[in-house]
């Protein structure tokens, strides 16, 4: 709250199933019951993981640093599932060393990056290519002729 951490504490009744005997609490709005903090703090961790280093967020926050690790993991998640990447009608096929080699698809005509894949391998650029949606789309091809590439084109 106006960027101080704050705990908040709630007494929440605990009910046992009659037949079970399992026990549980009623359920709280707006809190993630796994990560036991509010819905929008987790939010706004997952937000801030994409600028800011895990360790930072969870020092401020006062939690372990996996927990910040696995917020941004879902984050990324829900949001590959929601947002649409757009298929450049000029694309780009080429390489990055990030550790190691990887392949950069990009958009020649906005020159923004569409995608970095995980390795350069043939099969990873072809699975790539073969599941992209609106391929019809892409009116011309630019890459270096590293050989795997030549024939990633999918069918
Ligand atoms: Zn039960």
């Amino acid at each position: 709250m106006h960027g101080k951490r704050v705990g908040v504490y709630v007494d929440t009744r605990r009910y046992q199933c009659q037949s079970c005997n399992k026990t549980f609490y009623a359920p709280l709005p707006d809190i993630d019951e796994k990560r036991k903090m509010t819905k929008r703090l987790v939010e706004w961790i997952g937000k801030q993981a994409i600028t800011r280093t895990f360790t930072s967020i969870a020092d401020e926050v006062g939690i372990v640093e996996g927990t910040v690790r696995s917020i941004f993991r879902d984050y990324i998640n829900a949001l590959e599932k929601t947002v649409r990447f757009e298929i450049p009608q000029w694309m780009g096929i080429d390489e990055i060393h990030l550790i190691k080699p990887r392949c950069v698809i990009s958009n020649i005509q906005n020159n923004t990056i569409v995608e970095i894949l995980k390795d350069r391998n043939k099969p990873t650029v072809t699975r790539y290519l073969s599941q992209l949606k609106g391929l019809d789309q892409v009116h011309y091809v630019a890459m270096d002729m590293w050989k795997p590439w030549e024939h990633s084109k999918p069918k």
